[in-house]
């Protein structure tokens, strides 16, 4: 397969040393600490201290500082999306995903009529952004696809964002015009030969045409950008998430007009799955979420359900922005939750929408159901 060469981020990662960036990381002291908890901007270098080990002790002024600042920007409330699964096709091979294409299960693309069914039943849990997700499998779930379904499924959701194959810069900005708000792209690890070993077969083996892929929607237009890497799946969580911060503060210099959003994925098992090649324990996570926070106070912080009950009641109040609820992730899901072997992965936190939405208002925070609407982020025609 020819290896994509593009003109953006690709350029300023060669210029990361993962194993030098890793050191840096490791050595950073108490003091260093302290200073990026005293500083009014915390920078690149300051981040690195607040994901060190070092930090592990300073979790609670950690914790306070980053609750204080997303109260600051975003208020006492947090968004709600759902996820919308319409595909289980993928024409990749990706050692951690029940999707891959080697995997033995059923496959399913919903049709209009499906798509529908479960337009209404998310609507009927207080759904109004929406999240479509697709295996990667471009001839029959591509543009053509997107195409056909896109309006209809608009006009159930006031937002309307995806987790689909990287696509051409021309097609997120024609997917713009027919409703798209945002598109999610997880790098997955930014460590290239570990990359390698997990991205087996298709066009997920080809590091740079996804690394360079926000850089394709930033100059699309489109209003909001995803990233994450998949903790658990280079042997390195610590520095994945310094690369994260790294395209992070890069896209915002280049392409500032957009909103971006980061997620902290963990692996979770699945069809066929791997055990993680490093652990990212809750603990952890904590303060990596609260390390985001405090690098990039403005940014949407994602989390999805993934993670527990208990976990997600303690640490959204904390730094989150946004969340997921009653998560289906397999085509179908919503209308006739018949099918879990179609699951891309089992979710943590199966509790209904309502009930997580209570939870939290329970912490002192308002569920935002719609806080977007159809006319903005594009030209009205
Ligand atoms: S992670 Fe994505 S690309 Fe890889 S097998 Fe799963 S759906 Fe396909």
């Amino acid at each position: 397969m020819k290896e994509y060469r593009g003109t953006g981020f690709q350029d300023h990662w060669q210029t990361l040393d993962w194993d030098d960036i890793s050191l840096r990381i490791n050595s950073k002291t108490a003091a260093d600490v302290e200073r990026a908890l005293s500083s009014p901007r915390v920078s690149r270098e300051d981040f690195m201290a607040l994901i060190s080990p070092a930090a592990l002790p300073y979790l609670e002024p950690m914790a306070q500082k980053a609750q204080q600042l997303t109260r600051q920007r975003f208020g006492n409330t947090v968004s709600f999306f759902a996820p919308l699964y319409l595909s289980n096709l993928c024409a990749n091979e990706c050692t951690y995903c029940g999707f891959s294409m080697s995997n033995k299960i059923k496959r399913k693309t919903l049709d209009d009529v499906e798509i529908a069914k479960e337009c209404e039943a998310l609507n009927a849990l207080g759904f109004k952004h929406l999240l479509l997700v697709t295996g990667e499998h471009k001839t029959k779930v591509g543009m053509d696809y997107f195409r056909r379904h896109f309006p209809a499924i608009r006009g159930h959701f006031s937002s309307l964002m995806i987790e689909v194959q990287p696509l051409e810069q021309q097609e997120y900005a024609e997917l713009k015009t027919l409703g798209l708000d945002g598109v999610l792209v997880y790098q997955e690890t930014y460590h290239a030969p570990t990359y390698a070993l997990h991205h087996l077969r298709g066009q997920k083996q080809d590091f740079f045409w996804r690394l360079e892929t926000p850089d394709r929607l930033g100059r699309a237009g489109i209003d909001k950008i995803g990233l994450g890497a998949l903790f658990g799946l280079s042997n390195n969580w610590r520095t994945d998430s310094y690369m994260v911060a790294e395209h992070l503060f890069y896209l915002q210099q280049t392409y500032w007009q957009s909103r971006y959003s980061v997620a902290f994925p963990r692996l979770r098992p699945c069809a066929g799955g791997i055990e993680p090649a490093s652990i990212l324990n809750e603990k952890q996570l904590v303060q990596l979420i609260c390390a985001f926070r405090l690098f990039a106070p403005d940014v949407e912080l994602s989390l999805s359900t993934r993670e527990s009950p208990y976990f997600r009641d303690h640490v959204i109040p904390l730094a989150i922005t946004t969340v997921s609820a009653g998560s289906k992730t397999q085509p179908g899901g919503y209308a006739a939750d018949d099918k879990p072997e179609l699951e891309q992965f089992e979710p943590h936190d199966n509790r209904p929408p309502a009930h997580v939405a209570q939870a939290l208002t329970q912490a002192g925070l308002q569920p935002v159901w719609k806080d977007w609407d159809q006319h903005l982020g594009r030209p009205l025609s």
